[in-house]
């Protein structure tokens, strides 16, 4: 678990244009955060700054008190989840857990992977299902398979872009159930990307309002409705 820190953020993409102008946040350990905004704001942006797979034009980026501005995605220790869980079909539930250990050649035993795939089952209660295939999952527990991966790594922070874009009204609602309940469990500081007004009004500890590149306001979500 880590802070993640922004100091006064920049990015300029190469044709001049400004996707983010100056953001300053500080994110506590163990802290969720929604960053929300519409299409187009430089949510993504921001948040592909923070796990390193774009540069940063200016400002200073701390992850657990040290600048990381210059540090390859690998040595970040961050884990994102995509919109689309980013499952192998035709791996087991083990398997898609074990991958990012797996890509890390010898790092990890068998032993050591086996250990920290199972302690991840049991905190997202997938035991039962390790030898099952994605497909034989309902949407629910794909999302913990997902999850599981971000977690075998002991990532410091788990970034989330837009992860229930893609989903049914339906299954939304119980995905954000789910994402709440995982997040407090862990306890992993935790920065979540939507444009959806009710995840960003049901999820986090803090709600950050981004409008064309620039926060607008950084408060709990019952506190967005409070005039200051
Ligand atoms: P959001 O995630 O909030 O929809 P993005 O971070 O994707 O917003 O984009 C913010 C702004 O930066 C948009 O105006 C977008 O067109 C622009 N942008 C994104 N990627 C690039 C790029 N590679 N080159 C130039 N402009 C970009
Ligand atoms: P290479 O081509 O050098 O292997 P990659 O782009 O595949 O580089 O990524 C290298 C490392 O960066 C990965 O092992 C992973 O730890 C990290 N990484 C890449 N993309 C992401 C991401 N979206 N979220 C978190 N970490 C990532």
């Amino acid at each position: 678990m880590a802070s993640i820190v922004l100091k006064d953020i920049v990015k300029e993409y190469g044709d001049g244009f400004h996707a983010v102008k100056g953001v300053s946040l500080e994110i506590a350990d163990g802290e969720f955060v929604i960053l929300v905004g519409p299409s187009g704001c430089g949510k993504s942006t921001l948040l592909r700054m923070i796990v390193g797979l774009e540069d940063i034009t200016a400002g200073d980026l701390e992850i657990a008190g040290k600048r990381v501005n210059d540090k390859a995605p690998r040595d970040r220790n961050l884990a994102m989840v995509f919109q689309n869980y980013a499952l192998y079909p035709h791996l087991t539930v083990f398997e898609n857990i074990a991958f990012p250990l797996r890509l890390a050649k010898g790092k990890f035993s068998d032993d050591e992977v086996r250990r920290r795939v199972e302690k991840a089952a049991d905190t997202l209660e997938l035991r039962e299902h390790l030898e099952r295939k994605p497909a034989n999952l309902s949407g629910g527990q794909r999302q913990r398979v997902a999850m599981g991966r971000a977690i075998v790594r002991q990532a410091d922070a788990f970034l989330f872009d837009e992860p229930l874009s893609n989903l049914d009204a339906k299954l939304r609602g119980q995905m954000r159930t789910e994402i709440a309940r995982m997040q407090r469990r862990l306890g992993t500081t935790t920065v979540y990307v939507t444009h959806d007004q009710t995840e960003a009004m049901t999820l986090g500890d803090r709600v950050a309002v981004l409008r064309r590149g620039e926060l607008q306001q950084v408060a709990s979500p019952r506190g967005l409705y409070e005039q200051p």
